[in-house]
């Protein structure tokens, strides 16, 4: 593979004073230097995934650790063929992730106890520990840690509520929690510490740095990565691969991922590429009749042909 491209993850929590002004700034220099990605800044840090060349990289990586806010940054650095984005974007929003808290939690003041990915290893074996993955279903439904608790939510921000819902699970529990970059878990375990729970800790650094680790090498990582570039997923653990991922329609082992056709729906679901074309790439027969189903308008499908597909289908399914 070549590898002249490179793809950051990174972030920092530092108070902004102007976040719209040093958005404006931030998207300027990235564009003149030729990165893409997706960059979000708040008031409360930066978030950031960006690809480029090693040199392009390297320039980034130097501007922002002579910045007056950005000094400091941790970057988890992949290696790649190309691109891992189209478009060059940084937005100004009012959180870096979005929790939504009624009372919100500053991970500077408070957060969990940061583990190296050798202690999270150790540490999620021992018993009395429950892990949560602190990510969306989808995500957890790609890969996960071998054991650990899958929250029943579609979005990271009704995290807290389904917590409070099921407190008696986690309660007297050593708790760990773990993220793709660690970002997520800053708030979230500080967000447990403020309601209660007393034994805390993250993986530092997130799964990324857990895969890159020379020991651990990713081990006890069941399945891949879902990353939000046009990767969609990576490899954790180098010491063995299995497969956790489900064909949607068929439940078949499956770490492909495709989006509902339906634009209304637009839902991650995995599948083969055969089911993919057999099932219009749709999740349901509501999405498969969906009037503006983009699998249909993308094959140039006439009513005539769709209805035809619609038929095989449905005898197949009641075969
Ligand atoms: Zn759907």
């Amino acid at each position: 593979m070549n590898q002249e491209y490179r793809v950051l993850l990174y972030y920092k929590y530092v108070t902004i004073e102007n976040p719209e002004e040093v958005t404006q700034e931030h998207l300027q220099y990235c564009k003149d230097l030729g990165l893409k990605g997706r960059i979000i800044i708040a008031a409360e840090g930066i978030n950031g995934t960006v690809s480029g060349t090693i040199e392009q990289t390297d320039e980034y990586m130097k501007y922002m650790e002579e910045h007056s806010l950005f000094a400091g940054t941790i970057f988890k650095i992949d290696e790649a063929p190309e691109h891992a984005f189209k478009k060059m974007r940084v937005r100004c929003r009012p959180e870096l992730v979005t929790l939504r808290l009624e009372d919100d939690v500053d991970p500077n003041i408070q957060t969990g106890k940061h583990l190296k990915p050798k202690e999270f290893f150790a540490e999620m074996q021992k018993e009395d520990t429950v892990v949560i993955d602190a990510r969306n279903d989808y995500e957890y439904d790609l890969g996960h840690f071998r054991g650990a608790v899958r929250p029943d939510i579609l979005n990271f921000r009704d995290l807290p509520d389904w917590i409070r819902e099921n407190k008696q699970t986690f309660e007297g529990k050593k708790i760990l929690t773990y993220c793709t970059g660690g970002i997520r878990c800053e708030k979230f375990s500080g967000w447990l510490l403020k309601e209660g729970f007393e034994d805390v800790s993250q993986l530092d650094g997130g799964i990324v740095t857990y895969g890159k680790d020379p020991e651990v090498q990713g081990d006890l990582w069941d399945g891949q990565l879902y990353v939000f570039d046009e990767r969609i997923s990576v490899p954790v653990n180098r010491k063995e691969h299995v497969i956790v991922g489900k064909d949607h329609f068929s439940g078949e082992q499956c770490e492909r991922y495709v989006n509902c056709a339906n634009p209304e729906c637009n839902k991650k679901i995995l599948c083969s590429e055969e089911n993919e074309h057999r099932y219009l790439r749709s999740c349901s027969h509501e999405c498969r009749i969906h009037p503006r189903n983009r699998y249909i308008s993308e094959h140039g499908l006439s009513e005539e042909e769709v209805k035809e597909r619609l038929t095989t289908l449905e005898k197949e399914v009641t075969r």
